[in-house]
């Protein structure tokens, strides 16, 4: 667009000026700068033509105008003896004036014998016309006239006629008629200016008739007598001398060919060319070129352009016209700086236009703000504010001094930084009243210099911005957080980690360094009673009060820190009755009916107890301690309340060791599974076995499961060392060469917390034993809970075909009346009641009633620890299929369990080879 603009203008500067040219409007210009031309170049005349004033003094000697041609008559003589070579009369010689003065010049001209010419001068004589006056017949004859133009008027140009034709003959001009040797042969030739007309010989005609002249001055030389002064009709206006008389243009016209410096004008098209030549070189280079280049090459162009114009008139004698040229630099270069003019004011409209949409850019940018943002300048003016800032503080901030309108942190903030130039290095916390409403908010205060490059000069200077943000919500939420993880969310007593947190500040206090402290656990018993009859809300309603009532004892904290345990910490050491005084009155509150709503309740409560002295000043090792002494007193029957002595610490410890051993033995594959047979006590043949874990320690050597089994239930390790053991005894089971039937213990956490299900469902498929060969052994305590997934287990266990077994029954809880309800296939009477036989009545008694219940239910029944052959021979009688105990095998491993079947097989040939 800008670049189509540009050529546009350039090519109407271009035409404008070849218009201009073409109309001639620069022939002043032209004119000056040729006459400059000519002043600079200035050349002296040859000498060799001299002129002749027809002076005041001569013609006053004469008399009067008709004595004019006697003068003449005498000058010519004056003149031929002299030595003149040749005389030019340019002398008024139309019409007689009388007949001796005619005859005196008439005689004189015969006597100069051809070396005098008279002029036939061309003078207008109106307005439109020209006309040619010739001399006399007379004179004409014995001088040939020479043609000279006195027509008068603006010869600025100079252009001088070489010759005319007149009635059929040509006459030559004066010029070419006194140099034929140096003839113009081109009808007209312009006068060469420069040549200095001062330096041509002139004497008047006086001197000359009265003899005082140089002597020598006309010898060899060319003459031209004539008027010095000019009339109004014979006066040219020429270059450099301005109004010159026509005799003196003749002389200088005559020197001009005696130099041959006939000149020749060029015209206006080399001019023109130029100009359109240049109007291209503009087109294709000012677009790539700076202003001032543009300037300084057209000042150098013009330079070279008036040299080569200088160089070509003195040297070639040509007359270049340079002012159409010059005006078109000039206009060039108006348009390039017009062009300049308009791409700053364009940038400089751009830029301002860019400034302002960045300004309003940046105001949208601080409105919408996510954060309340308020801008204030160095006069404490409020200059833009978001809307959640105006929303929170006040409507309208803009404009406002802060001190009218910001709540005091705020405004303290921005005077400290306005004032002294301290920006906030982090933010600040601090709570306000907005709209009547405290908020907590986040804010931050940063300073900014901006100077007036950037902005209006009032606007310029310190400038500082106040981010805030409303974190009232996430406080809160962060409070309730913090709140939940202290606290108990049921009962609002404290949380373990508060708990902890609270012994650890009493010790740390100068009194509880001095005093002590001691901590209660507080264990409830029959809760799940309560929840079970009388449904959760009823639970959780009794343990608030419990909260109550403890708190009523008025110790520092009181905690629940699981399901039914509760820890209260007081003051002071346990004291000289080991703690039990106080925590009896805690049994005692806590035991006291509850009434919740119409129902009452009752819970029983054991107390496990330590202080600082017993257990030095961690809290942590306080509320363990305390935990292992209510663990332990949880194993009493009744509300019982124990303290915590450095032995119960030691069994800690190697419960603590045992886990570490377990683990270990996991990854070091220290356990192995052996294996007890069940016999068929009719026939005594092998027809299943139990899987029985075992650890060999490599330095304890075997340790019995009744220790580690406990231990990894208790650390939760059974899960995985219970799928181990199922994997290995599928497989190896499944190897033998009789499908006997195995059973596996499972621990109640594998159904609670593993996933009994699926580890049972892989050791399987791994192993390939049918579903209907494997048995697991679950203890009543499971059952007791009677969970539902639980059941649904148990369910689905035996839904593909694996049995259940109900292991050491008689042992727990369950009474013959639930066995018709348990979801097992198998019970497995405990050795305890086997061991009695044969002489303990009741556990006879018991037994045959599980046989017959069993029996009646269509439950199997296996004996569990029958050692002796009389135990297996009573159990028979009394209707038991199967066996287990030492009496037929111990546990031992696959090998022999695979050795001993090879030989019952060995023996059951032989048998039917010897039948
Ligand atoms: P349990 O399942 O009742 O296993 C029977 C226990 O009685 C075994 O003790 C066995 O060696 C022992 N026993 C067998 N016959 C006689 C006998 O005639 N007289 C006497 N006095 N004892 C006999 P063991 O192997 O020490 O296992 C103890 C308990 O450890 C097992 O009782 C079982 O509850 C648990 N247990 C063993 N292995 C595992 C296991 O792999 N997983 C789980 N969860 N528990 C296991
Ligand atoms: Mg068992
Ligand atoms: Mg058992």
């Amino acid at each position: 667009m800008a670049r189509a603009r540009h050529l546009f203008v350039t090519a109407i500067v271009c035409a404008t000026v070849l218009v201009a040219v073409a109309i001639g409007w620069f022939a002043a210009l032209d004119s000056g700068l040729r006459e400059m031309r000519f002043s600079l170049t200035s050349r002296p005349a040859s000498g060799d033509i001299v002129f002749v004033e027809i002076d005041a003094a001569a013609m006053a000697q004469a008399g009067n105008q008709s004595r004019a041609r006697s003068i003449y008559a005498q000058a010519i003589d004056t003149l031929t003896k002299a030595g003149a070579v040749t005389v030019v009369l340019d002398a008024a010689l139309q019409g007689t004036q009388g007949y001796f003065d005619d005859n005196a010049l008439v005689e004189a001209l015969e006597r100069a014998a051809g070396k005098v010419h008279t002029v036939a001068t061309q003078t207008r004589s109106s307005e439109a016309e020209l006309a040619l006056s010739m001399p006399m017949n007379r004179f004409a004859a014995l001088a040939p006239p020479v043609y000279i133009d006195a027509t008068g008027g603006d010869r600025q140009s100079g252009v001088y006629r070489t010759r005319t034709v007149h009635d059929g003959w040509v006459i030559e001009s004066l010029a070419t008629t006194l140099s034929p040797d140096h003839s113009v042969s081109r009808p007209s030739f312009l006068i060469d200016f420069s040549i200095d007309l001062a330096t041509i010989p002139r004497v008047s005609l006086s001197d000359v008739i009265g003899g005082s002249y140089e002597p020598g001055l006309f010898a060899g030389r060319q003459v031209i007598v004539g008027q010095a002064s000019y009339s109004q009709q014979s006066s040219h206006s020429v270059p450099r001398y301005g109004m010159v008389s026509t005799p003196s243009l003749q002389l200088l016209a005559a020197e001009t060919v005696r130099q041959d410096r006939a000149l020749a004008d060029m015209g206006r098209l080399p001019a023109m060319i130029i100009v359109f030549g240049m109007a291209i070189l503009f087109a294709c280079l000012r677009p790539r070129m700076t202003l001032g280049s543009a300037i300084a090459g057209s000042l150098a162009y013009a330079g070279i352009l008036e040299f080569t114009a200088l160089a070509m008139q003195v040297h070639s004698g040509m007359l270049l016209d340079t002012a159409a040229i010059h005006i078109a630099q000039i206009g060039f270069l108006a348009t390039a700086f017009w062009h300049e003019l308009e791409a700053r004011g364009r940038s400089l409209s751009h830029a301002a236009r860019e400034r302002d949409s960045m300004r309003g850019i940046l105001a949208r940018v601080v409105a919408d703000n996510f954060d309340g943002v308020v801008v204030v300048d160095h006069n404490k003016s409020i200059r833009a504010a978001s809307r959640l800032a105006e929303d929170l503080i006040s409507p309208g901030l803009r404009g406002e001094n802060i001190d009218h309108v910001l709540p005091p942190p705020f405004r303290e903030a921005l005077n400290l930084a306005l004032d002294e130039g301290e920006a906030m290095e982090a933010t600040s916390e601090v709570v306000i009243v907005c709209n009547g409403q405290s908020r907590t908010v986040e804010f931050v205060v940063t300073l900014s210099d901006v100077d007036a490059g950037e902005v209006s000069a009032e606007s310029a200077g310190r400038v500082a911005c106040l981010t805030f943000r409303d974190v009232t919500e996430r406080r809160q939420v962060e409070h309730r957080l913090t709140y939940l993880a202290q606290h108990d969310p049921l009962t609002g007593a404290a949380s373990r980690v508060k708990f902890v947190e609270t012994v650890a500040a009493l010790l740390a206090t100068p009194s509880g360094r001095v005093r002590g402290a001691s901590v209660y656990l507080v264990g409830l018993s029959r809760l799940k009673t309560v929840n079970d009859t009388l449904g959760h809300a009823y639970g959780d309603a009794l343990l608030k009060q419990v909260v109550g009532r403890l708190e009523l004892l008025g110790p520092i904290s009181v905690a629940r820190l699981e399901g039914n345990a509760f820890a209260v910490l007081r003051e002071g050491l346990l004291g000289e009755d080991g703690g039990g005084g106080f925590a009896d009155m805690l049994i005692s509150e806590i035991v006291r009916p509850y009434t919740l709503d119409e129902h009452r309740a009752i819970v029983g409560a054991r107390v496990g107890m330590t202080d600082s002295d017993l257990s030095g000043s961690a809290a942590d090792a306080l509320v363990s301690h305390a935990g292992v002494a209510l663990s332990i007193a949880s194993d009493q029957t009744g509300n019982f309340a124990l303290a915590f002595s450095k032995e119960m610490d030691t069994r800690i410890k190697s419960k603590q060791d045992m886990e570490i051993a377990l683990r270990a033995a996991l990854a070091r594959e220290e356990f192995s599974v052996h294996y007890q047979p069940q016999v068929d006590l009719e026939s005594g043949a092998i027809i299943g076995v139990e899987a029985l874990a075992r650890w060999t320690h490599p330095e304890l050597g075997s340790v019995s499961p009744a220790q580690f089994i406990p231990a990894a239930e208790e650390t939760g390790l059974i899960i995985e060392l219970g799928r181990w053991i199922l994997h290995v005894a599928a497989r190896e089971v499944a190897r033998w060469p009789r499908p006997l039937r195995l059973s596996v213990n499972v621990s109640p956490l594998q159904f609670e917390h593993g996933n009994i299900v699926d580890d049972v469902r892989s050791a399987l498929q791994e192993s390939g034993l049918p579903a209907e060969r494997l048995q697991v052994e679950i203890t009543e305590s499971l059952l007791v809970t009677e969970t539902s997934h639980v059941t649904e287990k148990l369910k689905i266990l035996r839904a593909e075909g694996v049995g259940v077994a109900l292991d050491d029954f008689g042992t727990g809880y369950s009474s013959l009346s639930y066995l018709g309800r348990l979801p097992v296939d198998t019970i497995k009477i405990d050795q305890s009641f086997v061991r009695g036989l044969p002489g303990d009545g009741e556990a006879s008694a018991i037994i045959r009633a599980v046989l017959m219940l069993s029996d009646s239910l269509g439950k199997h029944v296996v004996a569990e620890g029958i050692e002796n052959q009389d135990q297996a021979w009573l159990l028979r009688l009394a209707g038991c299929k199967t066996g287990q105990g030492y009496f037929f095998s111990r546990p031992g491993p696959a090998q022999d369990i695979l050795a001993r079947l090879l030989a019952d097989e060995h023996d059951r040939l032989s048998t039917l080879r010897v039948g």
